[in-house]
């Protein structure tokens, strides 16, 4: 299957279509002829900064105009960071990723910090990624400098829908964001959530603004929302797990040398349901000891690595180390 860039909408739509277990099977077949289906990425997410975003994004219990149960915590301290990378590493783990809730990155001693941790990191071996919001063209290649491997910026929704999600800013900011870091020579790491109140049309119209970029994502993250009390989204109804079995096999077809994050929401589904994914085209997963996703519960380290006997899937080695 040759890599596409020129995706329709239509044939997208007719993919996300198609009869449940025949797109398990195509999805499967794609996953094979580009990975070994007995890997999966496991990358670990630490939170550095939380809560007290100015965004307004109506998922999100970091958001301060939402009355959550979320602590603020200020930027970590680089020691605490490196700790936990390491820690990180020593379980299995080859990405690591640093989240800080930020509109946008600002050019004062907080980036400085965090361009700290990841010279840090990087010098683990580890992949580096961070995710801090928008980023200029200057910041972008500062974070390459230091030596981040990937950017998150996740697009979250369709063009159409999300201002129904997000006022505080907008979609073209978010691909803005994302040509920076391609500029800079950084990969990407952005996907979606669903459940937001979308239609199946802002789902197709999501993996397609992905799919019919001039590269795809090397990371494509396949979130269900985890409803988060004191949100707007808090009654939300739970997502189908068929429906994340859709996305995930859709965009594996679709971007065949992606990997495909098996993403948020994995607390609510079974050992099975997980399986699905993974047979369905994911190929990476966050795990940690801290069985948090940021803010919202994760599985285990346990679960995980039981989930992984069980499957006999092992954990993939960083780009870096199989350079070596
Ligand atoms: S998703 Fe990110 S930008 Fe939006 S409110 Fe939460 S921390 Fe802020």
């Amino acid at each position: 299957m040759n890599i596409r860039h020129d995706w329709t909408k239509e044939e997208i739509q007719a993919i996300y279509d198609t009869p449940l277990l025949e797109l398990i099977y195509k999805a499967s077949t794609v996953h094979r002829q580009y990975h070994n289906p007995n890997e999966v990425q496991v990358s670990t997410l630490l939170s550095i900064k939380t809560g007290g975003c100015t965004e307004d994004c109506s998922y999100c219990g970091q958001a301060a105009r939402y009355h959550t149960d979320i602590k603020v915590q200020r930027l970590l301290p680089l020691e605490t960071v490196l700790e936990a990378a390491q820690k990180a590493k020593d379980s299995g783990s080859s990405r690591f990723c640093m989240a800080a809730a930020w509109r946008e990155v600002r050019d004062n001693r907080d980036f400085d910090k965090v361009i700290d941790m990841v010279k840090g990191v990087n010098d683990m071996g580890l992949e580096v990624c961070c995710t801090l919001g928008m980023l200029t063209e200057d910041q972008a290649n500062r974070l390459q400098e230091a030596g981040l491997y990937a950017y998150n910026h996740n697009l979250d929704t369709s063009e159409d829908h999300y201002n129904n999600v997000i006022s505080t800013r907008n979609f073209s900011n978010r691909i803005n964001t994302i040509d920076n870091v391609r500029k800079a020579g950084i990969t990407v790491c952005s996907g979606g959530i669903i459940g937001l109140g979308e239609k199946d049309a802002d789902r197709i119209s999501m993996l397609h603004t992905l799919a019919t970029m001039l590269k795809h994502p090397e990371s494509v993250p396949i979130n269900a929302l985890v409803r988060v009390k004191g949100t707007p989204m808090e009654d939300m109804p739970k997502v189908d797990t068929w429906d994340m079995i859709r996305m995930i096999a859709t965009a594996r077809i679709i971007m065949p040398t992606t990997m495909v994050r098996l993403s948020a929401g994995r607390i609510e589904m079974s050992e099975y349901e997980q399986a699905m994914c993974f047979m369905a085209g994911a190929n990476s997963m966050f795990s940690g000891d801290n069985e948090t996703l940021l803010v919202t519960p994760n599985p285990s380290l346990s679960a995980d690595q039981m989930l992984m006997k069980n499957l006999g899937l092992n954990p993939m080695k960083s780009k870096k180390e199989m350079a070596i």
